[in-house]
């Protein structure tokens, strides 16, 4: 009998689209194309002076050459609970942190610690394309709620109703949004971490795009408007997007202990622990004030409120205010089916594929996250670029009959 080369497990497991359309626009690019790249959820500033410098300072020190605890270091799990607390009130024990190797490592512990076979998490789409596979790859049934532009992607408390079976186990909570950059108020958090209570649902929330809301906005943890969601509440973060630190791969879980000291298991025979150096970098950023990413906030508002505007004046493109995180996210279902040079693109992938082809622009088709029809654009990019880029994009698709 021949047996599969790869395992069903893991050959269900997609490329994943975001790094893939970047990695296309990056050959392109080597290629002399002067492609301009709305693909990579990475902020383009270098990391802040300090941060680096603890990191120097740290290879320079032998026993940051050495293994950590396999959860992490001591004193930066202790600063990730002191930093919990400042930005979101939520008091935990230094005992409750898990460092992980960025946010995604985070994401598929949390889900692989929670999960058995059937058990359904209730996810609201558009959703990150790294949600879809860890459920799986846990054995969860993931559940779609599926929101749109009509309501700025915010789901609703009757619209979970509707989803919740006797196998529901979770509820993904996610805000600010990637790839929407949604922001439900204070108000309507609560009351979706009131319903996971009522319904004795864990809530798992991923809370990397804290720091980047906008306008008035606020952020708003469920594990602190529900405090008595604290037994069954699993919070993910990392540094990667509040310190532009994507590369160093810090991330972290917070959760009940006993979820803790499983995922810590779990770590300890995958990875062990994070990059010790990366750690000390972690520590100087998490330690610090947050005045760095206030400069970065601003000049992502600034692109914010030009790439909402120049793509809402794109006939047949309808793009809803984002208030968070760095991606817009709008519509192009008007567009599908038109002609365009020479061709007829009916999925919002074949018109993505022929902007690329055309005007030399990279973005995110809808279907990476669950939404065919849309597009994700990261305005995490140089001013001049975006703007260069929507014009070309706009351009283009001025063009469509
Ligand atoms: N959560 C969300 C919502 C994200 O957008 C990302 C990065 N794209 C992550 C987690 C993970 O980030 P990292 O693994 O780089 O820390």
């Amino acid at each position: 009998m021949t047996r599969p080369r790869i395992s069903a497990r893991i050959s269900a497991i997609s490329e994943s689209a975001t790094l893939a359309v970047d990695a296309r626009a990056k050959a392109m690019k080597a290629a002399g194309r002067p492609v301009i790249g709305f693909g990579a959820g990475e902020p383009d500033f270098p990391t802040p002076d300090y941060i680096v410098e603890a990191a120097v300072e740290a290879s320079r020190n032998p026993r940051f050459h050495k293994y950590t605890p396999a959860g992490g270091l001591p004193e930066l799990k202790q600063a990730i609970a002191d930093k919990t607390l400042r930005d979101s009130g939520f008091q935990v024990d230094a005992s409750q942190v898990l460092v992980t190797n960025g946010g995604k490592q985070a994401v598929y512990e949390a889900f692989a610690t929670l999960l058995d076979p059937g058990d359904e998490v209730i996810v609201i789409a558009p959703y990150w394309t790294t949600y879809p596979e860890a459920i799986r790859l846990a054995g969860g049934v993931q559940v779609d709620v599926v929101t749109d532009e009509t309501t700025g992607y915010l789901a609703t408390v009757e619209q979970l109703e509707e989803k919740l079976t006797d196998r529901t186990k979770v509820l993904l909570f996610v805000s600010p949004s990637n790839p929407t950059g949604a922001v439900y108020t204070p108000a309507q958090v609560e009351e979706i971490g009131r319903w996971a209570l009522d319904k004795g649902l864990w809530v798992v929330t991923d809370e990397i795009y804290e720091h980047l809301v906008y306008g008035d906005a606020v952020f708003s943890s469920i594990a602190t408007a529900v405090p008595e969601l604290r037994e069954r509440v699993v919070v993910l973060n990392g540094v990667a997007k509040t310190y532009a630190m994507t590369g160093w791969r810090v991330g972290w879980l917070i959760g009940p202990s006993d979820v803790v000291k499983a995922a810590t298991n779990l770590q300890s025979h995958a990875t062990s622990n994070v990059a010790n150096v990366s750690q000390a970098a972690a520590l100087a950023a998490v330690t610090g004030d947050l005045s760095a990413v206030a400069q970065m906030r601003e000049a992502f508002d600034r692109r914010r409120q030009t790439i909402v505007r120049m793509l809402n004046e794109i006939p047949g493109v309808l793009c809803p205010e984002p208030l968070g995180a760095f991606y817009a996210y709008p519509s192009v279902k008007a567009l599908l089916g038109k002609e365009l040079r020479g061709r007829r693109p009916q999925t919002s992938a074949e018109l993505a594929e022929l902007i690329l082809e055309e005007a030399e622009v990279a973005l995110v088709p809808g279907e990476a996250f669950g939404t065919p029809g849309y597009f994700r654009l990261s305005y995490a990019l140089g001013d001049d670029d975006l703007a260069e880029g929507v014009s070309r994009v706009a351009k283009l698709l001025g063009e469509a009959r």
